[in-house]
């Protein structure tokens, strides 16, 4: 069955292919990003291949640019029933250099970005008495060096999501988790940049410790919430998915 689904943070890297793959699925896919423009890739792609995309530009952390944006979706391409929380950002620092701001920018994002977008969404899944809800943790739930502000997110992603989970599953409206390990994007990119080291040789470096011998790609991400998606995922719910190429961050 078609359903309209909304992927923020969809311009690039795991949204974007969690974009692409929903509407391979036969969703029709509202691409929400901060910049309406730079989700032309994205559409694009989808329309090539044949589905139904629309570019939205919202930021997920600004309660007013949410509402307008599920209503734009909701005019243009009907009710959305199926959410992917994917917007995210870094501001990685060591606790003693890390700043409010850097704080903050973390939270907004992931959390009150999750919170709202879920709040506004789920009143058409409420209505239609259907929905997915898929939340982008990580494995740095689990604790990872310089990023206090960003593990402090994603394992607030978790509780969340649990909690939706209990709320919602009398509507039939599911909520599940993905936890990403080591995946290659512009987020990664920007890791290594920062830490100085060309990114084929920081690839070269994690991929030593993940058990399949290689670095997860977008497309692994997608593959997860496209399950996470299915009408027969109906009695999953709650739960986290650690997609990381092992057993372990
Ligand atoms: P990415 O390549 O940096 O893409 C993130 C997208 O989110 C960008 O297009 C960005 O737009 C957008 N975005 C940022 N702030 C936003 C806001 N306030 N409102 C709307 N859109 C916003 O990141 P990615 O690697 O694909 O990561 C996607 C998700 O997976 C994130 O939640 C991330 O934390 C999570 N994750 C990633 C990894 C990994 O290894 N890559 C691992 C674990 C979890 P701009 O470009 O304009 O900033």
């Amino acid at each position: 069955m078609t359903r309209i689904a909304i992927v923020t943070g969809a311009a690039r890297g795991i949204g974007a292919a969690t974009a692409c793959r929903l509407a391979e699925d036969g969703h029709a896919v509202a691409v929400v990003d901060l910049d309406q423009a730079a989700c032309a890739g994205t559409v694009d792609a989808i329309r090539q291949a044949g589905g139904r995309a629309i570019a939205v530009g919202a930021d997920v952390s600004d309660a007013d640019a949410v509402d307008a944006a599920v209503a734009r979706v909701t005019e243009e391409l009907g009710a959305p029933t199926i959410l992917v929380n994917n917007a995210g950002i870094l501001r990685d620092n060591l606790l003693f250099k890390m700043t409010v701001d850097d704080w903050d920018a973390v939270m907004n994002v992931h959390l009150r970005g999750a919170f709202l977008m879920s709040k506004a969404v789920q009143k058409h899944q409420v209505e239609a008495g259907w929905g997915r809800i898929v939340n982008l943790s990580s494995t740095s739930a689990l604790g990872n060096r310089g990023q206090a502000n960003y593990s402090a997110a994603k394992a607030g992603m978790q509780g969340f999501t649990k909690t939706l989970a209990i709320e919602l599953g009398r509507y039939n409206v599911t909520a599940n988790a993905i936890a990403p390990g080591f995946i290659s994007t512009d987020m990664t990119r920007a890791t290594a940049q920062r830490l100085g080291v060309e990114f084929d040789d920081f690839v070269g470096h994690m991929v030593k410790e993940i058990p399949v011998g290689r670095a997860g790609q977008p497309e692994d991400i997608a593959a997860a919430a496209s399950f996470f998606c299915k009408e027969e995922a109906g009695f999953v719910t709650g739960q986290v998915l650690y997609v990381a190429g092992g057993p372990r961050a």
